[in-house]
């Protein structure tokens, strides 16, 4: 006799990881390409001197300054493991075996995992032909068996965010006992006013959740932190399904010393929107139909043409995240690397 692994995690996807190839620039991790700064390495190394000891589990000072910033109660903010493990908290505490998750595809890549891990049933619902969220269809594929929605915003790889007015009129025919995610992991890329707030949604409904992260334009994804913004009872459930201590005491006083220092990645970010801009203008002028972006990447839609779109960069030394069949996914990074990156494109358009 031999152990029984489950069975059916054999047809499970592969979470891919961006590549890090010696020499060669990446983007394809959607992360800053800068390092921290000063002070939140001096709050590191202050932190690494308590090691030996467990971290505070209720992140105390993280969830009393995030809950002091964005001004909600600390009994409606709940940390995780960078914001997919809240993902995997959200879908754990809310489902048992045969209900059903709703998402938009393509996104996030995880949200078919931790939907199939938790034993609930995946319904992935494809974007429009504009790249962008589809809310009717979204809406259009809630059954009585839905428990979690998963709203992308901006999208992951796709880049489109939603305007508020739409996704308003969204929540307003979602039943109440369906939660919807809003998944901002790259809200602080954000320039459109027209965009929405998470944060404040979750004012108006009670069956809306914001998730956040330090991953991204924080700078901290290799430190794992991120949060949720959901009603008290569901910030409570996934207090409950937190694996014990694993947001780290590093982390913690990282993401207190990057909340602090607020105004320069404020300011990092105008540096990523502005970069942004400019190859986004330069891909559409080589002819790549790119749709419009809020975060800190580019999607390439390639269909065929990808694997070639990624073997080329890769050849100009610079890694992005191909998506087979359907199109690359390319990070923006500092002004150098995006250089690369349009050299890469426009000698691959000619
Ligand atoms: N949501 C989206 C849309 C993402 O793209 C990512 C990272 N790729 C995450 C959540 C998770 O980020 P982290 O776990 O680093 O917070």
């Amino acid at each position: 006799m031999s152990v029984r692994v489950r069975a059916d995690l054999d047809s499970l996807p592969a979470y891919v990881a961006g590549r890090t190839v010696p020499g060669s620039t990446k983007l394809a991790s959607n992360e800053v390409s800068r390092g921290p700064l000063p002070s939140v390495v001096e709050a590191i190394t202050r932190a690494a001197h308590e090691v030996h000891r467990y971290p505070d589990m209720a992140a105390t000072e993280l969830v009393d300054d995030l809950a002091e910033r964005l001004d909600v109660p600390v009994e409606r903010i709940a940390v995780g493991c960078g914001s997919v493990a809240l993902c995997q908290q959200i879908v754990q505490a809310m489902c048992v075996p045969g209900d059903e998750v709703v998402f938009p595809w393509r996104s996030f890549e995880a949200y078919p995992i931790l939907t199939r891990v938790a034993g609930a049933n995946e319904v992935r619902v494809p974007l429009t032909a504009e790249n962008a969220l589809d809310l009717d269809a979204l809406a259009a594929a809630i059954t009585g068996s839905t428990r979690v929605v998963f709203v992308c915003t901006p999208n992951n790889p796709t880049g489109t965010a939603l305007h508020e007015d739409e996704l308003v009129a969204f929540l307003d025919r979602v039943p109440s006992d369906v939660l919807v995610v809003l998944d901002e992991a790259y809200r602080e890329f954000v320039d459109d006013p027209k965009a929405p707030d998470g944060v404040e949604l979750t004012r108006r409904w009670d069956n809306v959740v914001s998730l956040r992260t330090f991953s991204k334009a924080y700078g901290l994804a290799g430190l794992r932190v991120g949060y949720a913004v959901a009603p008290p009872e569901v910030a409570e459930a996934l207090r409950k399904v937190y694996i014990p201590f694993s947001v780290n005491a590093v982390a913690q006083a990282a993401a207190v010393a990057s909340l602090g220092a607020r105004e320069e990645l404020e300011q990092r970010c105008a540096e990523v929107i502005a970069e942004r801009k400019r190859v986004g203008d330069r891909l559409l002028e080589l002819g790549y139909r790119v749709p419009p972006t809020q975060a800190n990447f580019v999607w390439v839609p390639l269909g065929e043409r990808t694997r070639a779109f990624n073997e080329h960069c890769l050849e100009n030394r610079v890694v992005v995240r191909a998506f087979t069949g359907d199109g690359a996914r390319v990070t923006v990074g500092t002004p150098q690397e995006n250089d690369a990156l349009l050299e890469a494109a426009a000698s691959f358009a000619g």
